[in-house]
């Protein structure tokens, strides 16, 4: 199966970081986008975070106003998911709970085409477990984008145990259309990148623990010596501490429990205390 044609109509479901910048990569590839998301003003917010983005690059000279015009006049928030009928690709970025992602696929799949394709984000839930709970678990897999989407040229084309073939290789050839560097993963818990940072995120964070140094220095460290873009702190901060804490849960269950993967109690209680880094403005440190 060949690349989508930049006519066929892209829908993203969660406006969040990583949906906004998924409408962001689709839209400037020519898609029309649809943005829906549950939560009120969320749509309009996230495209209001693409203008945002956008205008910095008109500012420094990388784009200019027409080209930026052009995109947003193809982003269009939809309040029902009803609205979605006419997508031919269907990208969930919502929360990261098997639950609420088999129903809000199961409810797009009862909307949308039979030859509609269903991709998920998620960045280690199971793609064959999030399939099973639809009628036609051939059309899912998934698509995993890296923050921030616009920026980061990897993608995670994974394949479930049902996934067609001809799908991922759609998938594959439209994120290549779309300018990234796509890979094809099979569904192994946390994939390929995220199982392989695991222990990035964990050693921090035990570091951290046995109090070998604070988040600063370790994240300097990480930077300036490792030659890591960014330390570890500052990475979960950007991710967001509830989504790199449901990432590590779900790769230690997948792995019944294994110590490698152990989440971190730290961690646990910035959730608990709402602190999920940047996008609530403070996590290891604070952006107020
Ligand atoms: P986020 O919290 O920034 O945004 C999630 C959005 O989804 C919110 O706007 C929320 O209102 C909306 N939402 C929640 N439930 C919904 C529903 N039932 N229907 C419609 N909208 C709903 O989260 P995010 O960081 O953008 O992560 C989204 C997904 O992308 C997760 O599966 C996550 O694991 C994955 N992911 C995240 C990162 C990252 O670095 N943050 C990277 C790759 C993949």
């Amino acid at each position: 199966m060949h690349a989508l044609d930049t006519e066929q109509s892209v829908a993203v479901i969660g406006a969040g970081a990583m949906g906004a910048g998924i409408a962001q990569v689709a839209a400037s590839a020519g898609h029309p986008v649809m943005i829906y998301d549950t939560a009120a003003g969320a749509a309009q917010a996230g495209i209001a975070s693409i203008a945002k983005g956008l205008e910095r690059q008109v500012a420094r000279g990388k784009m200019d106003s027409a080209q930026r015009d052009a995109i947003l006049a193809r982003l269009s928030p939809v309040s029902d998911l009803q609205d979605l009928t006419p997508a031919r690709l269907v990208i969930e970025a919502i929360v990261e709970n098997l639950a609420v992602k088999q129903q809000v696929l199961a409810q797009v799949e009862a909307i949308c085409g039979v030859d509609c394709i269903l991709a998920s984000n998620t960045s280690s839930i199971s793609i064959t477990s999030i399939a099973a709970g639809l009628t036609r678990p051939q059309n899912l897999a998934g698509l995993h984008f890296f923050n921030p989407a616009p920026v980061m040229k990897l993608v995670e084309v994974v394949a479930g145990l049902d996934t067609d073939p001809a799908i991922a290789d759609c998938l594959l050839a439209t994120a290549r259309g779309w300018g990234k560097q796509a890979v094809l993963a099979k569904s192994t818990p946390g994939f390929i990148v995220n199982r392989l940072a695991r222990p990035f995120y964990a050693e921090g964070l035990r570091l951290l623990e046995e109090g070998a140094a604070d988040s600063a220095t370790l994240d300097a460290l990480m930077r300036d010596a490792g030659g890591f873009p960014m330390g570890p702190f500052e990475l979960m901060d950007l991710i967001g501490h509830d989504v790199n804490y449901a990432v590590t849960r779900s790769v230690f269950d997948a792995y019944y429990g294994d110590d490698r993967f152990l989440p971190s109690l730290t961690q646990q209680a910035l959730v608990e205390g709402g602190r999920l880094g940047r996008k609530s403005g403070r996590g290891f440190y604070d952006y107020r």
